[in-house]
């Protein structure tokens, strides 16, 4: 959803309790924390309306907070009991709430988050509340199922069978399972499980669908910690003991044992207490991530991502909200869940760009992260191998601490860097294995050593030319080239999603079979790898060629336990899987993150060549890793090789300051899209000449200007860019500027504060 401007701006203000206030305070007196039935509330609801609504207090009453359901024109929806109601509409006329749903009330620190995130990002507020009520079902009554647990009697003939599944619920102890899991768990069929309950050893009861999550033990499995590790640790866990907010960065290479040391500050939440977050990047982490949790507490935690099923996900959001899940772990959106008290907050990969969500409401998680935490007293551990230079720069300001894992845990070093000159190897045409590089991967071949050959490109070649015309495909939606994939023999829109068959004939000059693919993608780069290894096992890892998270996991384990001698990957295989017998990371095209116009090009480079080199010698084998460029000179490419970090980010840094962009300065786009072409122009002009608001801040307007990709899916994209200092009240200016404009029907105005990709 692009924000459709019909809302006001800012959210309205609402009387905050003040937390643990006393009771004759004036302000408490105001908001009460119940409403007795039939006095007026108001209620924020999931609808795009642009204020509360007034209901009178359903029947038992209601409290502040209470997640209820309302009657809205015909229809029922979601809401939220906000506050006393204004009663500014004839009182006959109002309703009443339908009922109260079985759910924890919102609690004062999640309003007020919801509130300050909706300020920040100037996101409507039943946009927020749809992000934090992002569970099917939450308004239907408790579902029931059948549950199994041992039962008084003896059966009356023992058979091996039988044996198995007493001995399950034996070993299991007071615990009930469904038919399903018990039968499996006991390796038996379900009949079997159905007999005993015939001879009442097993007995079978309804049970209420959403369960509290096991009980996690932190001192479960622990591991003995180097000393850097545990410093690291010790640190972490006095902060959650402290029970206030701070955040630190957690920084050490790939292997250097972060995982290790922020799972002892989960384990310190969960021992006074209080419930612990933590935030990955990618849902194909998860898998392999669940089972080390389980490995250290004992149990596996609450999961949260779009892998997990609708039924889970009510029953986490609902457990969340009664404490009955002390550790989630979960994708950016797990941020919103309602927690019931939430200490500690760990974003694992805390660089990673997934964090921002770019489509919807836009906000940047890890940021988000960090003022939830500060409503909440909570800490929050920021870890990665390559933070992102916001992060780097509030350390410098003295707002993050830091801490540092100084070396791989065990044996594992960082792996050789070296740059191949591209501008030196002898290269026959449409090949992109320099021979330098096939030297060194037929080396780990012998080895039985493992060999990662990284290019950012999916598909079979990124752009299909006509040789007879010099045409090249586009999308007929977008201003994108159509990329060839040739595993699913279409081209697709890697912008919009459209595909279509791969033609014979040119789309412009109808020439027959002249159709031509330029340049590398993974699936062209497997197929020269192939060529060129032939005797060689080779896996494709790249996000398209998988139906689900499932289905990529699994080919990640099986890949990592040796399953392929050479790997081809894409940015998935930088994001913290491990490969054990991985010695040799071939990075196929290190000048493509250079281009570009977008400000964190440097440093995104920069983390993405420094992570695929991490892949390399985690185990005992060093690792190398070489870097394909034309421009081994490049200040990024020496920094790289030199695994020059804090040179790096000082220059980067500087850079930036010098150019007053974040995270020295503020920036926010504005993006208006239309089927018109002529309006999106006109409206950007007429906002780029009335910018007042923003001249009294000091923040200057750039554009209107095509925006880079200036057509998606039919609709025309114009861009403007709002830059201001550091201190500037950014938000404020930008909502009074907006407000001056009336919006053609067909055109949408979404705003992003902090843009992280410029597209
Ligand atoms: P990071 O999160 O920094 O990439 P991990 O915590 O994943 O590092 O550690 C890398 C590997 O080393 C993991 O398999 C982890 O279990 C192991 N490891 C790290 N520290 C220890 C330790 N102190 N004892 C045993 N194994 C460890
Ligand atoms: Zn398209």
């Amino acid at each position: 959803m692009s924000l459709r401007w019909g809302w006001q701006l800012s959210p309205p203000r609402l009387p905050q309790k003040p937390r643990g206030g006393n009771p004759d305070d004036a302000y408490t007196a105001m908001t009460p924390d119940f409403f007795d039935e039939g006095q007026l509330v108001s209620v924020l609801t999931t609808q795009p309306l642009d204020r509360l609504l007034d209901y009178k207090a359903p029947e038992g009453g209601c409290w502040l907070g209470a997640f209820v359901e309302v009657p809205l024109g015909p229809r029922k929806v979601l809401g939220v009991v906000w506050g006393p109601g204004k009663g500014d509409y004839d009182h006959a006329k109002i309703r009443s709430v339908i009922r109260v749903l079985d759910a924890a009330p919102m609690r004062d620190e999640m309003r007020t988050f919801l509130g300050r995130a909706a300020d920040y990002t100037l996101t409507p507020m039943p946009a927020m509340l749809r992000l934090a009520t992002r569970a099917p079902g939450l308004g239907d009554a408790p579902s029931m199922r059948l549950v199994y647990r041992l039962g008084s009697k003896t059966p009356d003939r023992m058979t091996e069978a039988r044996e198995k599944v007493l001995a399950v619920l034996n070993d299991y102890g007071g615990l009930a399972f469904t038919l399903a899991e018990l039968a499996e768990m006991a390796g038996v069929g379900t009949s079997v499980v159905k007999g005993l309950v015939k001879q009442g050893a097993v007995s079978e009861e309804a049970a209420p669908r959403d369960t509290p999550y096991p009980q996690l033990d932190p001192d479960y499995g622990g591991k003995d910690l180097t000393d850097d590790q545990s410093i690291g640790a010790r640190v972490l866990r006095e902060a959650v003991r402290s029970r206030t907010y701070g955040t630190t960065l957690l920084r050490g290479v790939t292997g250097s044992g972060k995982t290790e040391v922020y799972l002892e500050a989960v384990a310190e939440a969960l021992r006074i207490g209080r419930q612990a977050l933590v935030l990955l990047p990618e849902i194909a982490l998860t898998g392999e991530f669940i089972d080390r949790v389980e490995a250290r507490f004992g149990m596996r935690p609450a999961e949260w991502h779009s892998g997990v099923t609708m039924t889970e996900r009510r029953r986490c959001w609902k457990m969340v909200g009664q404490g009955a899940a002390q550790l989630v772990v979960g994708a950016r959106s797990a941020l919103f869940l309602p927690f019931r008290d939430l200490g500690l907050i760990v974003v694992d990969e805390e660089h990673d760009t997934s964090y921002k969500q770019e489509d919807g409401v836009l906000y940047n998680a890890r940021d988000m992260t960090v003022l939830r935490a500060s409503l909440n007293a909570a800490q929050v551990v920021l870890a990665s191998a390559t933070p992102s230079l916001e992060s780097w720069a509030n350390v410098e300001a003295g707002k993050y601490a830091r801490l540092d894992l100084a070396s791989r845990f065990g044996a594992a070093v960082l792996p050789r860097m070296a740059a191949i000159d591209m501008r030196a190897e002898e290269m026959p045409g449409a090949k992109w294995i320099s021979p330098t590089l096939a030297r060194a991967v037929e080396a780990r071949i012998e080895r039985k050593e493992q060999a990662l050959l990284f290019l950012n490109r999916r598909g079979y070649a990124p752009v299909t030319l006509c040789r007879a015309c010099g045409a090249q495909i586009g999308c007929d939606h977008c201003d994108a080239k159509m990329v060839e994939h040739r595993f699913l023999k279409r081209l697709m829109c890697h912008q919009c999603g459209e595909t279509k068959p791969m033609p014979t004939k040119c789309p412009s000059c109808e020439a027959e079979d002249r159709l031509a693919p330029v340049g590398p993608g993974v699936e062209r780069l497997a197929e020269e790898a192939a060529e060129r290894f032939p005797e060689a096992r080779i896996a494709v890892l790249s996000s398209d060629l998988y139906g689900s998270a499932r289905a990529l996991k699994a080919h990640i384990a099986e890949i990592a336990e040796g399953g392929a001698d050479i790997i081809i990957g894409t940015q998935l295989v930088a994001k913290g899987h491990n490969f054990p017998h991985l010695t040799l990371v071939g990075v196929i095209d290190a000048d493509l993150g250079l281009q570009g116009s977008d400000l964190r090009a440097a440093e995104r480079t920069f983390q993405l060549m420094r992570q695929v080199a991490g892949r390399a010698g985690r185990a005992e084998a060093p690792g190398e890793a070489l870097l394909q460029t034309f421009q081994p000179e490049h200040p990024v490419i020496r920094a790289i090789l030199a695994g020059d970090e804090e040179g790096f980010w000082m220059a980067e840094a500087g850079e930036r300051r010098a150019a007053g962009v974040p995270p020295y300065g503020r920036m926010a786009g504005i993006i208006l899209s239309s089927p018109n072409v002529q309006e999106v122009f006109d409206l950007g002009t007429e906002m780029a000449r009335n910018d007042r608001p923003l001249r009294q801040i000091g923040a200057q307007v750039y554009g209107p200007a095509p925006a880079p990709i200036a057509r998606i899916r039919g609709r025309h994209r114009v861009r403007l860019l709002v830059k201001a200092e550091k201190t500037a009240p950014l938000q404020q200016a930008l909502a009074q500027w907006v407000a001056q404009f009336r919006l053609p029907a067909n055109l949408r105005l979404s705003i992003d504060i902090d843009p992280q990709s410029f597209y």
